[in-house]
């Protein structure tokens, strides 16, 4: 899975969160759901500047404090061992993730599942902050 699609489920995801801890968590366990789904990946340099893209506009929306910063963080994390493998030419099956061993979704020619799920997240950091009717009154 793309890398900017894995920080974008981790940004929304961190919106039902109730710390950054719990979003970043959250946010790695959403990235092994996605790597079982359909999707096609792309070369690093195409992945990292979408990245970049990505966690730039996720800070530039909600700061870098925020859940949804260190949610997509937490989403994005477990692919250092995805590129950790590529720069060094690390056969896949030697991986330690099992995601990344093989055992993920079946490459795809097209982006569709993850455009779909792009498009979603970056709508998400546009919405309002829910607001808890307890929280707030005294
Ligand atoms: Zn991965």
């Amino acid at each position: 899975m793309i890398a900017a699609v894995h920080a974008l489920t981790g940004a929304t995801l961190a919106r039902l969160c109730g710390s950054r801890t719990q979003a970043a968590l959250v946010g790695a366990f959403s990235h092994f759901i996605e790597d079982m789904l359909p999707h096609r990946d792309l070369d690093i340099p195409q992945e990292a500047a979408l990245l970049a893209g990505a966690l730039s506009l996720i800070a530039a929306a909600r700061g870098t404090e925020s859940r949804e910063f260190f949610g997509a963080l937490g989403a994005v994390l477990p692919d250092a061992e995805n590129i950790a493998g590529r720069v060094l030419d690390i056969p896949e099956k030697q991986l330690l993730l099992p995601n990344h061993r093989g055992y993920h979704g079946p490459k795809t020619r097209t982006f569709n599942v993850q455009i779909v799920i792009a498009t979603i997240g970056l709508a998400s950091l546009f919405l309002p902050e829910s607001k808890s009717p307890t929280k707030g009154t005294p």
